[in-house]
């Protein structure tokens, strides 16, 4: 299996960072807006190219309450369909932990192709965990958003 994140790998957050500018910074606004997210054309080719040949899982750190739209968007762009593993909404460890933690738990029985994701951090820890991983730099890097997930844990 190929597993993607979405945020800044597949989904382009650009328009809705502004949320996370602020103090207190915006979560409900930031995570509303995303079923507005235009795709990144290169995880797009990529995610399409894999399904060929594997089964695509999404690990993403957005919230379980955004499930519906998740999955609503990923319909909406013509992405494969594929498991989606998502944040439990209480959990507030930053995303190096979780995603870490789930790709463990799949590689247990499946082999994994690799991680695709935007996220330095969590690219470092799978990788030194074994895992290979692409790391996704096509999206702008926004300062707001990684400090956010680093600290936060929100996304
Ligand atoms: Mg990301």
């Amino acid at each position: 299996m190929a597993v993607f994140d979405l945020d800044n790998t597949l989904a382009d957050t650009a328009h809705r960072q502004h949320f996370l500018e602020g103090r207190p910074r915006n979560w409900a606004g930031f995570f509303a807006a995303a079923p507005q997210d235009p795709p990144l054309a290169e995880g797009v080719t990529l995610v399409l190219e894999q399904a060929r040949e594997c089964e695509i899982v999404y690990l993403t750190g957005r919230p379980e309450r955004c499930r519906r739209d998740t999955l609503d968007w990923l319909a909406g762009q013509g992405l494969p369909e594929g498991r989606l593993h998502m944040r439990s909404n209480a959990d507030r460890r930053p995303a190096r932990f979780t995603k870490l933690e789930i790709l463990r738990r799949l590689a247990r029985d499946r082999e994994i192709r690799f991680l695709v994701d935007d996220d330095e951090l969590v690219c470092d820890d799978a990788e030194r965990a074994g895992f290979a991983v692409v790391r996704a730099r096509w999206a702008a890097k926004s300062a707001a958003l990684e400090d956010a997930q680093e600290r936060e844990g929100r996304t």
